[in-house]
């Protein structure tokens, strides 16, 4: 650090002054550590020694003059009366020399003590630094770095023993979409939650690290059993799982976990932490809210949709998806009331690719956004194209995923959609899963009463899979429920799914919701639904998903359907 530079402000030279040489801060701070009861004051008062010596040595010049006064000439007299007001002007510069150099004295004492003040004030600067270099700064949990040194010790003490460790990789389940819905102050705070709860559910010689974003990673150093930790797993489940109040919302979040144990799955770090993630991300794919250990075989699936990605990425680019339109079978008057866009990837090698195989990844890697843009424009496109070519009014139904429906520009998009393409808000429908609705109901409501004002329909997917608690039917805004075909393909044969077909039924009819059944395959399904006042039916029985044009027929001359 730079210090003023007190030479600047030194006396005038003095040939009879002796060379004084500033004091150095070290010898400084020797001397005082030697006086420590001396303080600023006290030591400006004092006289340094080289102060005393230039006093002694001008006294001696005075007593040599006076004495040879006595003995001398005229001449002699003049010249020393001279050189006696010469010694006195020179006592009096001395005097003036002296007072700068106590100045100077007090004035480095005091940087000394100021320098004592820093080194106390870098040194807490340079622990804050040492902390903020391995802890995370949201919920002071050790870091990435700290985390890969504990684990590297860990592996080095469970190699020495023979023993066994775990690695957990934790990640929120959307939580990207808590933070862009609620805002990052909400997100911040459940993560300090969320590092709490974990806390507690773990050991104290446990250790847990934030690795950015909702992302963990703990560390447990003695696990005997594969089981243990699996213990461990479900007790973080569950209390995370128990609402967290923030703000004024009560969050309920769920999270992903995946395991991955020494010796089996890794010698080192860095691939103990790999296996970790992959397990993760198999848990995360699989339905989430579990935990996974690693299995060998997933790092090669990994490759695998890694790779998927990859050309999923290239084929939005060169435009290899291609939509095709299930019809939906008004059952009373068996007329088309709508169709359903199911999209297909026209892979240059592998053929049509159906979307089980690249939805899944496409949601989980953010590329169902633009091509849910893609399939939304397509979609009413092709809507209003039939309408124009004089087609008879129907609706189009749409998938959508929790990502696009979660997503901020969502209503924006379609509204844009819409206003490019000139299909009418309620030509268009949307089919939503329960667990996209599930995922953050107070949003949702909001969304879908927004997609209601707009005029666009809203229908449930897979009614009866997901969500156990019918009160959201209620709450939101629906319009149509869409019994899964699970239910509808064992009806005929199974007196209890026939049970759940008719409830559905029943309870839309007194809900006045519109009822549709997906998955009809057989012409005793359609009497089945038919007799059951069921409004609508889809499936193979009436038409397979197909091609536009194949369609562009049937929709002009108002084809029926019968059972
Ligand atoms: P979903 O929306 O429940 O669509 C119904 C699925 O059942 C479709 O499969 C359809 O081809 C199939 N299906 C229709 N009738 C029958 C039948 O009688 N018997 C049987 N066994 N199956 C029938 P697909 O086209 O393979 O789509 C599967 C799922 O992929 C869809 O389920 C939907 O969740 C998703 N999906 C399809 N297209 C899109 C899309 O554009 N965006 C999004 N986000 N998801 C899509
Ligand atoms: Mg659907
Ligand atoms: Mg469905």
């Amino acid at each position: 650090m730079n210090r003023p530079d007190n030479d600047g402000a030194s006396a005038p030279d003095e040939p009879t002054q002796p060379k004084v040489s500033k004091p150095s801060n070290d010898s400084l701070q020797a001397d005082l550590a030697k006086e420590s009861a001396s303080t600023k004051d006290a030591v400006i008062d004092q006289e340094p020694a080289v102060l005393k010596h230039e006093r002694v040595t001008a006294s001696r010049e005075d007593t040599v003059l006076q004495r040879e006064d006595t003995v001398t000439s005229r001449e002699d007299t003049v010249q020393m009366r001279e050189d006696t007001a010469d010694a006195r002007e020179k006592s009096v510069e001395l005097r003036e020399v002296s007072v700068q150099l106590r100045e100077k004295a007090a004035a480095l004492t005091e940087m000394t003590l100021e320098d004592h003040q820093l080194a106390e004030q870098l040194q807490t600067a340079k622990d804050q630094l040492d902390h903020l270099a391995y802890y995370d700064r949201l919920t002071d949990l050790p870091n990435r770095l700290l985390v890969q040194d504990r684990l590297s010790q860990a592996i080095e003490g469970a190699h020495a023993q023979n023993a066994r460790l775990a690695v957990m990789v934790l990640d929120l389940d959307r939580f990207k979409h808590i933070n862009d819905s609620l805002g990052h102050a909400v997100g911040d705070l459940l993560l300090q939650s969320v590092a709490h709860r974990l806390i507690e559910s773990v050991r104290p010689s446990d250790t847990i690290s934030r690795q950015g974003g909702g992302e963990f990673v703990l560390l447990f150093a003695t696990i005997e059993q594969a089981e243990e930790a699996a213990r461990y797993a479900q007790k973080i489940l569950a209390a995370l799982a128990l609402p967290h109040r923030i703000d004024r919302y009560d969050l309920h979040i769920t999270v992903s976990i995946g395991i991955s144990l020494y010796p089996e799955d890794g010698l080192d770090t860095e691939t103990l932490i790999r296996s970790a993630e992959t397990a993760l991300y198999v848990a995360k794919r699989t339905g989430r809210n579990h935990y996974q250990f690693f299995e060998q075989d997933m790092t090669s699936r990994a490759i695998q949709r890694q790779a998927i990605e990859a050309s999923l990425r290239r084929a939005l680019e060169r435009q290899e998806f291609v939509l095709h339109y299930q019809p939906k079978i008004n059952l009373h008057t068996g007329t088309i009331a709508g169709v359903e866009a199911l999209i297909r990837w026209q892979h240059p090698k592998q053929g049509l690719v159906m979307p089980a195989q690249f939805v899944p990844i496409a949601e989980d890697s953010g590329l169902i956004l633009p091509i849910g843009r893609w399939v939304m424009r397509e979609a009413c496109l092709q809507a209003r194209a039939w309408r124009e070519a004089g087609g008879l009014p129907i609706t189009m139904a749409v998938n959508t995923s929790t990502l696009e429906f979660s997503d901020k520009d969502f209503i924006k998009n379609i509204q844009a959609i819409l206003a490019e393409t000139g299909l009418k808000p309620p030509c268009l429908e949307l089919e939503l899963t329960e667990t996209v609705l599930m995922q953050n109901t107070e949003s949702s409501e909001s969304v879908l009463q927004a997609l209601t004002d707009i005029g666009i329909k809203l229908a449930i997917d897979d009614f009866g899979t997901g969500y156990s608690s019918l009160s959201y039917l209620q709450q939101f805004p629906i319009h149509t429920l869409k019994i899964d075909q699970a239910f509808v393909r064992r009806m005929t044969g199974s007196p209890d799914d026939a049970t759940i077909v008719t409830a559905v039924i029943n309870m839309a009819k007194s809900l006045k919701l519109g009822v549709i059944a997906e998955g009809v395959e057989t012409r005793e399904h359609c009497a089945f639904l038919r007799d059951q006042q069921c409004d609508e039916g889809q499936g193979y029985y009436f038409s397979r998903p197909t091609a536009a044009e194949a369609l562009t027929p049937l929709m002009n001359v108002g084809t029926k359907y019968g059972c």
